[in-house]
């Protein structure tokens, strides 16, 4: 590191230890290219490298690309195994036409010998294809075991980055996307944009109808969000009833249109008990809308949207503010 003149910071250690250990394939890979090509390791570089190959979520798909080659690397161990397990069979049952042959020549007086030579090596070809078709059965079965870990591993990956009651992306994940997305921004030069959502009187709400009827509208609010974005946007659930939409490459004015239509959407809507018919009335949200300013710290960037959803809350809720909409002033 000091030969290539690299700070000596915890993340760029992680990533030449990583290197050094070679338990990163596709870090290694990109670290030699890098060395191979001489473009060298400014800190742009060095951070694209942490977030690409070292983060948690870079953690767990280098544990899915590890099972996955493992286990086509067994499926064709399976494949040879069992062509040459062809070729012994073929080899064996020609053998024995042939032993069957030499033995009606043994019979019509010829070489005892040969015979009993022949004999053993039937034997021995017919030992090679039994154990081949063993070992066939446990690699299948190991393959088996492997896909089924890797199922499980999927799933685990799945629910840790998901929240239980929405199916949005959990406040981890939120973290994750916010962290991959800023960096993109930076690089391509283009617009990111944060709206935070919070539940108006949600409190009161709980209080009177009760948490399982709360739930229920958190669970409608997750699907208007999910209805609302597209592509590359990551609707989260950032904690309690307070959620978030991440969109990339989108302008203020344009996550200001989408905020106002999640709020709208919510305000329109009568809750009703399906069962009893019994009216819930109506909830609603505020949302507070930001965007991001290259090369900033994520909390201040968070920070500015909940200023925003602040203002909306203080302004009187079921309404949403951007972080350039500034109260009126007075003429003096
Ligand atoms: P405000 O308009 O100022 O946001 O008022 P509020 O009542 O929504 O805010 P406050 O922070 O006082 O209360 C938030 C409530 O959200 C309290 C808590 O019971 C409820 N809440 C948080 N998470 C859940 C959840 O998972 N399920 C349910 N049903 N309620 C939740
Ligand atoms: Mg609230
Ligand atoms: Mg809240």
């Amino acid at each position: 590191m000091a030969d290539r003149s690299i700070p000596p910071t915890p993340h760029n250690y992680r990533i030449w230890y990583e290197y050094a250990a070679g338990w990163n394939p596709d870090l290694t890979r990109e670290i030699d290219r890098l060395i191979a090509s001489g473009e060298g390791f400014p800190p742009a570089v060095m951070e694209r490298l942490h977030l690409t190959h070292c983060t948690p979520l870079a953690e767990e798909q280098a544990l899915t690309s590890t099972s996955h080659s493992a286990e086509s690397t067994i499926q064709y161990v399976i494949k040879r195994l069992g062509e040459a397990m062809e070729r012994h069979a073929d080899a064996s049952s020609t053998l024995e036409g042939l032993s069957g042959d030499l033995v009606q020549l043994s019979k019509d007086g010829r070489d005892h010998q040969i015979d009993h030579v022949l004999h053993r090596i039937l034997d021995v070809t017919r030992s090679i294809v039994d154990e081949n078709h063993e070992l066939n059965e446990r690699l299948t079965q190991s393959a088996g075991e492997l896909e089924e870990a890797r199922r499980k591993l999927d799933q685990a990956k799945r629910e840790s980055r998901m929240d239980a009651l929405t199916g949005l992306a959990n406040r981890r994940m939120f973290d994750a996307e916010l962290r991959r997305e800023s960096h993109e921004s930076n690089q391509e030069a283009t617009p990111l944009s944060l709206i935070m959502i919070d539940v108006d009187h949600f409190k009161r709400f709980n209080d009177t109808f009760g948490h399982r009827v709360g739930d229920e509208v958190l669970r409608l609010l997750a699907k208007v969000l999910m209805q609302q974005i597209k592509g590359r946007d990551t609707a989260a659930r950032y904690g309690g009833e307070e959620f978030a939409l991440i969109l990339p490459d989108t302008p203020i004015h344009g996550a200001r249109t989408v905020a106002e239509q999640v709020r709208k959407t919510l305000a329109g809507r009568g809750l009703v008990n399906r069962e009893t018919g019994e009216s819930f009335g109506k909830v609603t949200v505020s949302a507070g809308v930001a965007i991001y300013r290259p090369g900033e710290p994520l909390d201040g960037f968070v920070h500015r949207a909940d200023e925003a959803l602040y203002r909306a809350k203080l302004a009187g809720r079921n309404r949403c503010e951007a972080e350039c909409d500034r109260p009126m002033m007075a003429a003096g």
